[in-house]
């Protein structure tokens, strides 16, 4: 039996003083039930916690960790940073490399503002959109997440078109109110939205690729019909890329699907693991924003040395390593894994496996999965079992059955082979 005693004191003491005992819910394993282990420190693909005990992580700081734990790079250029100022508040030249970095990776953006969170970002960009446009509405979809933006906290009830319900208290219902919320994939909805309200809607955001309740994917023609009914009306269309973003492909989803959306929002691996967000697009969105336009948006450790030294040094070794084909074969021997357990197991009527790269998901129900209604049919008790049947085999899945797992290039062949048994008997529990 795993020992997590060490684990369980400091958790005690975190509950003493920080609400639940973590900074971010889901660290809290109420998906999954249990305690969160404490990590003393990490090293490419593995984890150590304060028992000792050695994890191989599929999380990898939630998608930033591309490279894996603490990359020589990555630390490297951080160090270097910290030697000539952790934070000036004036202009420096790294933020000029990173943006422009980001506008020759992923074209559709022609200018770029760095914040410091993947929700400073969407928060950013909606307002921005609305500022555009001088309209108050914005439609989103169930299951996607954005960020705990007032706005964006709301996914909806049933039907195909609802008015917003917000999902956290402390949200105003007339700010609610002007969020709608539609099903992932529905075509007919999108377009019944549009017919109705289309001169009142800003902006759509979504995850081109959902990852936020399970990993799902639009189906052909979605994102196309989405691009069309957004010109023919003046709505801006947000791609949030704060998963997908550099992860998927250089230029994130809307290289891998061939849309241009309007803005997107990035993050997590543009920070190498600080934190680091941004949004940006086409010049003329982007110009609205102060000090050259009325759209405010400010921050006093935007664009910080540290953080851009550590997402720079992460993008250039990604490059360099040949990172997104490497991590389409490492992803490959994953999902064999995965495929040959559901099989030995007789479970192919019970789990649905999805993987795009090096994102992946189990669901426990069965197929298709393609929007939040089929996603929530997951056997949560059982992805219990197997959660923890696995992290007692020292290997660390998402403590939810709404998240996706990550690989990082640090992730070897025998990590995925040993990873391999450990999921078979994890399945068989
Ligand atoms: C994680 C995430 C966010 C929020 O980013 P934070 O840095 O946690 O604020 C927004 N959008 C998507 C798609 C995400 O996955």
């Amino acid at each position: 039996m795993t020992s997590r005693s060490a684990s369980a004191a400091a958790f005690a003491q975190a509950k003493r003083f920080i609400p639940g005992g973590v900074n971010s819910p889901v660290r809290a394993f109420r998906g999954v039930g249990g305690e969160p282990f404490f990590v003393s420190r990490a090293a490419g693909s593995r984890i150590w916690d304060v028992d000792g005990n050695e994890i191989i992580d599929y999380i990898g700081t939630w998608g930033p960790a591309i490279l894996g734990h603490a990359p020589e790079p990555v630390v490297t250029a951080v160090r270097e940073a910290a030697a000539r100022g952790v934070s000036f508040g004036i202009p420096n030249p790294l933020e000029v490399e990173m943006a422009r970095l980001i506008c020759q990776w992923v074209p559709s953006i022609e200018k770029v503002r760095m914040v410091n969170s993947g929700t400073e970002a969407t928060m950013s960009a909606v307002r921005l959109a609305r500022g555009f446009t001088g309209r108050d509405k914005i439609i989103k979809f169930e299951g996607c997440y954005h960020g705990h933006v007032d706005s964006l906290l709301v996914r909806a009830g049933s039907g195909a078109l609802t008015h917003g319900e917000p999902d956290s208290a402390g949200i105003p219902r007339p700010l609610a109110d002007l969020t709608l919320c539609l099903p992932f994939n529905d075509r007919e909805a999108l377009r019944a939205a549009f017919q109705r309200e289309g001169a009142q809607i800003a902006a759509v955001i979504l995850e081109p690729i959902p990852a936020n309740a399970g990993l799902y994917f639009p189906e052909p023609g979605f994102l196309e019909t989405l691009r069309e009914l957004c010109t023919a009306h003046g709505t801006v269309l947000i791609f949030d890329e704060v998963m997908t973003g550099f992860r998927v492909a250089r230029g994130g989803a809307q290289e891998v699907y061939g849309i241009t959306p309007d803005l997107t929002t990035l993050g997590k691996v543009i920070g190498g693991g600080l934190p680091v967000g941004a949004f940006g697009g086409r010049a003329e969105i982007m110009d609205r924003l102060s000090p050259d336009g009325p759209v405010y948006q400010a921050g006093t450790l935007s664009g910080n040395p540290l953080a851009m030294a550590a997402g720079l040094a992460q993008l250039h070794a990604l490059e360099r390593l040949d990172g997104w084909s490497r991590l389409e074969r490492l992803g490959a021997a994953l999902e064999d894994r995965f495929r040959s357990a559901i099989r030995r197991h007789g479970l192919e009527e019970r789990r649905t496996f999805h993987r795009i790269g090096s994102m992946f998901c189990l669901f426990f129900s069965r197929g298709p999965v393609r929007n939040l209604a089929d996603a929530a049919q997951s056997d949560r008790e059982a992805f219990a079992r197997y959660f923890h049947g696995a992290l007692d085999r020292g290997v660390y899945f998402a403590p939810s059955p709404f998240e996706t797992g990550f690989l990082s290039l640090a992730h070897t062949e025998e990590d995925i082979e040993e990873t391999g048994r450990v999921i078979d008997a994890a399945l068989a529990l």
